[in-house]
């Protein structure tokens, strides 16, 4: 057993190694590598690629792994843990016939610049025989990883959020269909009254950065252990709890944009700086799930962020930033305008109210062409129809319908419930934390600390090193609740739209 622990730990050792370089590789071109350099260092990283799956999938490393797992009783919890994570990649990577699984890669990659062509000139056609061939590998994918518990579509939601499956997403987008349908209807028809004649105006991006870097600073961000720099589409990357970068984009024409990706890009960054240290030399390092990432960097933008008490405490920081801009704006002003529901096509710019409609129209296109008889060539048709039943509007194309993401051209299919997920993820850890101490008082007090510890101790300290459901009971005493989401949802915007 001592043998077979310390050879594991060799190869992980390296497994960690490799990880690093591609952490690096791609946080660069991702933000400061030259257009032209792409080339040759894709060329670099096609071995760096190979000799870290040779390493992955090598002999000894597996059978170490099997063994490993066989006596998992007598590992500590961690290598327990991370030894169960491995062993049920290791399966899934056996039973995906290799050819295929290399066919579609090629199909991924060709499919990227499909899809974009497709969105810009609005032309579902064109992406059609390429989807096609993407959900069908999906398909073929549920039959090949199949388990006793785990068939068609569950297989792919498992996969981006472990043990999470239609039973819990049909009961939790069941209770939004009855619930925050009909709400969402009546509060747009609502006019929310308020001060808005800065928008339109120019905000310079330097100075948006300054109050980004500020914002930073309220939330406890350690910048010797991290970094805040600019790239197209704004992500959080990281290498264990010591190199943590988050990147923003200024639009001067839109300055909440800027501010709140920084306050959800640190709340991913807080949920990976704050993690226990001795994870770093572990496969566990890194959030538990892509769900319980999302709901620490939505807790922050939405609850935190998008509160009265936040701006009430930090608009005037703001107005001093742009004086003229924001003159005779105030707070409330503010607090309104960055909470404004609207029925809008696009996701991304959706509100926090109406965000979970758009995930719950995707989840139920996927599970119709994973585990029902929708066909592609009906997407677009399919789109409109649950889009006017929500929301009540049509798309005038499909760029703004159906082709508006790209998750599908990468084959992404069962990933985006997670970020409804983490939504409500966020609001059940709110209702706890609220019991537990006074939110307000924290987020008036100027800085975060206070709700970041609580976060560390109850959920960020234990990294990937147990699974999203045991966090999230350790954290709150319950099972995944969605009725917490509701009622914070509805509170809180019957409060903004009653308040006039
Ligand atoms: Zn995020």
């Amino acid at each position: 057993m001592t043998d077979t622990l310390n050879l594991y730990k060799q190869y992980r050792r390296k497994i960690l190694a490799y990880k690093y370089v591609n952490f690096i590789s791609s946080w660069d071109l991702q933000t400061e590598a030259p257009d032209g350099s792409v080339e040759n260092t894709s060329r670099q990283l096609e071995v760096i690629t190979e000799e870290s799956y040779r390493i992955q999938t090598d002999e000894k490393y597996v059978k170490c792994v099997e063994k490993l797992y066989a006596e998992r009783d007598k590992l500590d919890e961690v290598t327990a843990h991370e030894v169960e994570k491995i062993k049920k990649e290791l399966s899934q990577l056996k039973n995906i016939p290799k050819d295929e699984y290399i066919g579609y890669q090629q199909l991924l990659n060709k499919s990227y610049p499909v899809y974009v062509k497709a969105k810009q000139t609005g032309n579902f056609r064109l992406f059609l025989p390429v989807l096609k061939e993407i959900v069908l590998f999906n398909k073929k994918l549920c039959k090949w990883l199949e388990t006793d518990t785990l068939k068609g579509y569950d297989v792919l939601l498992d996969n981006y959020e472990p043990q999470y499956t239609t039973k819990e997403y049909d009961a939790f987008f069941d209770l939004l269909r009855k619930k925050l349908v009909p709400f969402v209807k009546e509060t747009v028809r609502k006019k929310l009254k308020y001060n808005d004649s800065f928008v339109g105006k120019q905000f310079d991006a330097g100075r948006q950065k300054q109050f980004c870097e500020y914002i930073r600073d309220v939330m406890c961000f350690d910048k010797t252990r991290g970094v805040m720099k600019e790239s197209e589409h704004p992500f959080t990357s990281g290498f264990g709890t010591d190199d943590v970068r988050i990147t923003v984009h200024y639009y001067p024409e839109m300055v909440e944009s800027a501010i709140f990706s920084a306050i959800h890009e640190t709340g991913h960054a807080l949920y990976e700086q704050q993690q226990d240290k001795c994870l770093n030399e572990t496969l566990c390092c890194g959030g538990a799930s892509l769900g319980l990432h999302e709901s620490q960097s939505r807790f922050y933008e939405n609850i935190i962020g998008r509160s009265l008490a936040f701006w009430q405490t930090h608009f005037p920081r703001l107005q001093q930033t742009f004086p003229e801009q924001l003159e005779g704006i105030t707070a409330t002003d503010f607090y309104k305008h960055v909470n404004k529901a609207q029925c809008s096509f696009i996701r991304v710019d959706a509100d926090e109210l109406t965000y979970p409609l758009h995930i719950m129209l995707r989840y139920e296109m996927e599970r119709e062409f994973i585990d029902g008889n929708l066909q592609v060539e009906d997407f677009p048709e399919y789109w409109n129809k649950l889009f006017y039943e929500y929301f009540g509007i049509t798309p005038p194309d499909d760029s703004s319908g159906v082709l508006q993401d790209v998750h599908w051209a990468y084959g992404n299919i069962g990933y985006f419930p997670t970020y409804a997920l983490g939504s409500a993820i966020a609001s059940q850890l709110y209702a706890k934390m609220s019991s537990d101490i006074d939110v307000d008082k924290c987020i008036r007090s100027g800085s975060t600390f206070e709700i970041n510890k609580w976060l560390k101790e109850r959920v960020h300290r234990y990294g990937d090193s147990k699974y999203p459901k045991e966090i999230l009971r350790i954290a709150t005493g319950e099972d995944f609740n969605p009725d917490y989401y509701v009622e914070y949802l509805i509170k809180k915007y019957s409060d903004l739209y009653n308040a006039d």
